[in-house]
């Protein structure tokens, strides 16, 4: 099954959420760079080489499992921008 646009994604370990935003963010066309050291040990942040957008991984206070979201997985990058085929 293959849902676009979720930003919002459950059950996932950390690598899990890192990969999915990857992938999310490189299907709107951004370049995400290194992702940056861990924010109070539940949060990380890659920022897009091109247009500067963020994609997060968060883990919730009290949560097992990480999320994914960020403006990167909002927006298609300026610099990169592809129309997806359906739609
Ligand atoms: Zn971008």
């Amino acid at each position: 099954m293959n849902m676009n646009g979720i930003n919002d994604v459950y059950g996932l370990g950390e690598l899990e959420a890192a990969g999915s935003a990857l992938i999310e963010a490189h299907e709107r066309g951004h370049d995400l760079g290194e992702w940056g050291p861990t924010i109070g040990e539940r949060m990380r942040i890659a920022r897009c080489r091109l247009c500067g957008r963020l994609v997060w991984t968060v883990r919730p206070p009290g949560e097992e499992t990480w999320r994914v979201g960020g403006n990167a997985l909002n927006a298609d990058c300026e610099r990169g921008f592809r129309k997806r085929p359906e739609s």
